[in-house]
């Protein structure tokens, strides 16, 4: 299951959500959600624009 990742704002590195792209129906999301970065540790925000799904094929060696 691909995962739903963004990019964080203090080290622009991508990371994970913690959602998977069937967790949330993206093009539906109420508002912000907020998760704990594990770049940076620090709580992030976002919304539907900010995020992309993680390419299955990124993981095939
Ligand atoms: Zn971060």
């Amino acid at each position: 299951m691909p995962r739903i990742v963004t990019t964080c704002p203090t080290t622009g590195q991508t990371v994970p959500t913690g959602y998977r792209s069937a967790d949330l129906d993206l093009e539906h999301l109420a508002g912000p959600m907020s998760f704990r970065c594990t770049a940076c540790e620090k709580v992030h925000a976002w919304t539907a624009t900010d995020v992309s799904i993680e390419a299955t094929a990124r993981f095939v060696a």
